[in-house]
């Protein structure tokens, strides 16, 4: 081998080690983890909190590792990711973004509340506001006194853990709404095949939401939702349209289509922007109805406000 060959040689073989070393690190960020207690666990991921004397998350660490057994099974992997426990006033020096206690994801980490959530208090305190009449439907589920942390946490964290299924291996979808379905839609099938008793905990909210009308929501078009997201919506009007996801993603699940969640991550997966051109919308109902399922095309063509 010649001397520059050699050297040529050597240098993509560095890159090579490099990028694979780079690969691993960039999954799970752990410049989060600093400061954080770990904890010991049955569980084969990693978990991190910011206080370890509370002691809040048994029932939710269970469901994550059934929602990753369940997951990994359909998905045909061994997801590797970390999640962290954190206290609210925490929350800003660990959390990718506000409000403080609401589960997020994002580069191998699922992140949740340690204490009781912001956002669980502020609907909590909005709610018990109006005539009992409206929010009584509420309480066999999240009990005498409303705790919707059972829902926000317990039934958020596997819609987020989803998530990372496909961030995994790409994290520019083509269109927010197909994210969030997909999320949604997992979430929805992991509880109702197996963790069933969770299943009230899951709906019950969404269907009181549902029961309350639109009047939270200013803005309603999927164009709005993928121009304003989490950052520019109202809270209210960001769940509002995470509701009209459920929806859907109960009835293509209810409807019973196996492997629709399998295409519908390979989808994301193959049409990422990062290495494809955006698709425009009728591209996009095309495709899906050819590689995912008609239903999924159809949310695009039915949804109701234009
Ligand atoms: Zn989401």
């Amino acid at each position: 081998m010649k001397k520059s060959t050699f050297t040529h040689f050597i240098a993509i073989l560095i890159c090579c080690i490099t990028m694979q070393l780079q690969g691993q690190e960039i999954w799970i960020d752990t410049s989060i983890h600093r400061g954080l207690i770990e904890l010991e666990t049955d569980y084969s991921f990693k978990t991190l909190v910011s206080n370890d004397s509370l002691k809040t998350q048994e029932e939710t660490l269970r469901n994550l590792n059934s929602a990753k057994l369940y997951f990994d099974k359909m998905f045909q992997t061994d997801l590797e990711f970390a999640v962290l426990f954190i206290e609210n006033k925490a929350w800003s020096e660990y959390a990718y973004f506000p409000p403080p206690g609401l589960p997020q994801a994002g580069n191998g980490n699922v992140i949740l509340g340690l204490d009781k959530s912001v956002i669980s208090k502020e609907v909590e305190k909005m709610i018990i506001q109006l005539p009992e009449h409206y929010w009584s439907s509420l309480k066999p589920v999240y009990g005498e006194h409303i705790d919707l942390d059972l829902f926000y946490r317990e039934t958020l964290s596997i819609h987020e853990l989803a998530h990372l299924y496909h961030f995994k291996q790409g994290t520019q979808p083509q269109r927010k709404w197909l994210q969030e379905l997909f999320a949604t839609m997992s979430m929805y099938s992991f509880i109702k095949n197996k963790s069933n008793s969770s299943y009230e905990i899951m709906d019950t909210y969404p269907a009181f939401v549902i029961k309350s009308g639109d009047r939270m929501a200013e803005f309603k078009t999927l164009k709005d939702f993928e121009e304003k997201y989490v950052q520019k919506l109202t809270p209210q009007n960001y769940e509002w349209f995470q509701i009209q996801l459920y929806q859907n993603a109960k009835s293509i699940i209810d409807s019973g289509t196996s492997d629709i969640l399998i295409k519908l991550l390979n989808f994301l997966i193959n049409t990422d922007l990062s290495k494809n051109d955006k698709l425009s919308d009728s591209e996009l109902s095309t495709r899906l109805e050819k590689e995912v399922g008609k239903e999924i095309a159809d949310i695009l063509t039915n949804w109701k406000n234009k």
